[in-house]
């Protein structure tokens, strides 16, 4: 049985007295991306590929929900996001337990692992979509929002590492991003890890009285996760508590080196933040986050590093890893409060067809323009039929096209159509025979 009642939809049942239907919303901090601002979408992504090609990335689309344990166990249970951010349900036709994925990287690797991706070698991967967390909506802080991220999968070396941060740096060079600041640290390996938690709790410990409730039940649990607490209260506490960086060994160090020395060679600023934890488990030696001052406490538009362990913590063989994921909202956001968005391209032509018993003709030459790559628009009728021609060139003037194509009465009879320039008054207005519609296309692309 289904679990919710079909009904015929209201307002349908009686069509001499439609009732008034109640306004579906979208969901609370799920938003919907509308044009213009669906445009500066469309030119980020477009840029995005064409940076993630010139690094030899390759795109990878993996599933919006996933098992839950992929999150629980790669995470880490004592984490934000697997403690109270996830969209966690069960799916009623056999009981599975299934997440809205909060993030990719679990995925990506289970993907990896699933399908032997790596039998081959190291592959560089990224990927595009939304995610879903059940936090506080605000600006920059939504509950679905969109990642772009790179995973650059069996790789050891920490010129990896500074590769996909010097990827992440080209963006911000290439969109117009100044003022992004790089903060970067190490988290060693298990081993210095264990060391410093100890060293850790004891700090806190004899700090307790400074302890939020959350902290205080973390303690032991997760101390890591301490530092990386947004309670101002607590900063002071955090700010005094041993440093990882001084539990690093000499390979860490070493590692550390690799990084920041590319860095360097490429002039890509950086600031070592021995604070920076990152809110997963999974990360181990390199973390980094690209921070703005401009965004308020929603300031890392970037983040990431690497996780050598969470191939083995899906069920996969050791393999190491390191990626970052962007916040798409956080840079469009940024993006306009610096000026520098990119605007929607712009329409070619728009057809203006006083009758629709041309627009067979019409239709023909428009797909002649298209097929040379130009944006053309043409004029659909409504229940009432064409509009006149003063309307429809309202509507061409209006929707910001470079021409309107005119194929009036007397221009079709002679089979022609009118070109007039719609934002220069110094070109003329000239006709064209229908069949060489497509040839003043190709000039116009050619002039471009
Ligand atoms: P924050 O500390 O701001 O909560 P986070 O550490 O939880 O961020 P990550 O899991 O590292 O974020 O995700 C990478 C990036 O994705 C973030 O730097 C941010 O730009 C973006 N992001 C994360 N959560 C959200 C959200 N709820 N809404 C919009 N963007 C988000
Ligand atoms: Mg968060």
């Amino acid at each position: 049985m289904l679990p919710y009642p079909l009904e015929t939809s209201p307002g349908m049942n009686d069509k001499t007295t439609p009732r008034k239907v109640e306004k579906l919303l979208a969901v609370k901090g799920m938003n919907d991306i509308l044009p213009p601002e669906s445009a500066r979408w469309e030119a980020l992504e477009e840029r995005v590929r064409k940076l993630m090609q010139r690094f030899a990335f390759e795109n990878v689309r993996t599933p919006i929900v996933e098992p839950t344990a992929l999150f629980v166990r790669g995470l880490g249970e004592v984490t934000d996001i697997v403690e109270k951010e996830m969209y966690s349900f069960e799916d009623r036709l056999n009981g599975e337990a299934l997440t809205l994925r909060p993030e990719n990287t679990a995925g990506v690797v289970r993907a990896a692992v699933e399908h032997s991706l790596l039998y081959n070698g190291p592959r560089r991967l990224y990927y595009f979509g939304p995610m879903f967390r059940h936090e506080r909506p605000q600006r920059g802080r939504y509950r679905q929002f969109h990642q772009i991220g790179a995973e650059a999968l069996g790789f050891a070396g920490g010129e990896v590492d500074a590769e996909i941060i010097l990827m992440a740096h080209t963006l911000w060079q290439e969109i117009g991003l100044t003022d992004v600041e790089l903060q970067l640290n190490s988290l060693g390996q298990p081993a210095e890890r264990n060391a410093h938690r100890a060293a850790l709790i004891a700090h806190f410990e004899a700090h307790q009285d400074a302890l939020d409730e959350e902290a205080k039940r973390r303690l032991h649990l997760n101390p890591l996760r301490l530092l990386d607490s947004k309670n101002p209260a607590m900063q002071a506490v955090i700010e005094a508590a041993p440093r990882l960086l001084d539990f690093l060994g000499e390979a860490s160090k070493a590692h550390l080196k690799t990084v920041t020395d590319i860095l360097e060679a490429n002039g890509v600023a950086y600031r070592i933040n021995p604070r920076l934890v990152r809110g997963m488990d999974y990360y181990n030696l390199t973390v980094f986050e690209f921070v703005t001052t401009r965004l308020g406490s929603q300031g890392t538009i970037c983040a990431g590093g690497r996780y050598d362990y969470l191939f083995e913590q899906v069920g996969g063989k050791p393999t190491p890893a390191v990626g970052w994921a962007i916040g798409m909202e956080r840079v469009l956001e940024l993006l306009k409060e610096t000026g520098h968005a990119d605007t929607g391209p712009v329409l070619d032509a728009y057809a203006v067809v006083p009758d629709a018993s041309f627009l067979p003709q019409v239709t023909v030459c428009l797909q002649s323009l298209r097929a040379q790559g130009l944006s053309v628009q043409m004029h659909a009728s409504t229940a009432e039929g064409m509009a006149s021609m003063k309307s429809q060139f309202k509507k061409a003037d209006a929707s910001g096209a470079r021409y309107a194509l005119i194929f009036g009465a007397d221009e079709m009879a002679q089979g022609q159509v009118t070109v007039k320039a719609l934002r220069d008054a110094a070109v003329p207005q000239q006709t064209c025979v229908l069949s060489e519609v497509a040839q003043w296309g190709q000039r116009l692309q050619s002039n471009a």
